[in-house]
């Protein structure tokens, strides 16, 4: 899964998920790319990349993957899986994805923009907070520098937050 930061011609700022650029680049030209908040579909992709600040602090875990290939460093090559591997990669990455942000966040529901203001204007303790805005909270949040990231469709950190 690969994010993108997109606009539509009305400049209205949001994310995309895509499960590559070719795939994006395939979805905008059917037309199938619309902006949320007012549906057009003449979307271009943002130079800057969105952040999901999570702090220094997160595991990183040596993947196995790593080991087991330690023997080809050095050789031009790249490791990758095809067929019918990508499903269930998707949706394994799509879990691991999900324990990460649950386990790094605080969940602080629809108080999220007005607790991302006052963390961004240092008015409360700098931490990573997961919650809900409505697309014109997004919008707002980051015309005042506040990035947020919009989790890939599927994905329920919080069942029950409305
Ligand atoms: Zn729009």
């Amino acid at each position: 899964m690969i994010v993108f930061n997109l606009s539509c011609s009305q400049d209205h700022a949001f994310d995309g998920w895509f499960r590559s650029a070719d795939d994006f680049e395939r979805q905008q030209r059917a037309g199938l790319v619309e902006c949320p908040m007012c549906g057009d579909a003449q979307i271009q992709k943002c130079l800057s990349a969105p952040r999901l600040n999570l702090g220094a602090s997160a595991p990183v875990e040596p993947s196995r993957a790593d080991e087991a290939g330690s023997n080809t460093r050095g050789v031009s090559s790249q490791e990758v899986v095809g067929g019918s591997m990508m499903q269930g990669l998707q949706t394994h990455m799509l879990a691991q994805f999900k324990q990460f942000v649950l386990a790094n966040t605080e969940n602080v529901g629809t108080d999220f923009a007005e607790t991302a203001r006052r963390i961004y204007y240092g008015e409360e303790a700098h931490r990573n907070i997961r919650g809900r805005v409505s697309a014109e909270e997004a919008q707002a949040l980051r015309e005042e520098g506040i990035e947020t990231l919009g989790l890939p469709p599927g994905i329920i950190l919080d069942e029950g937050v409305q």
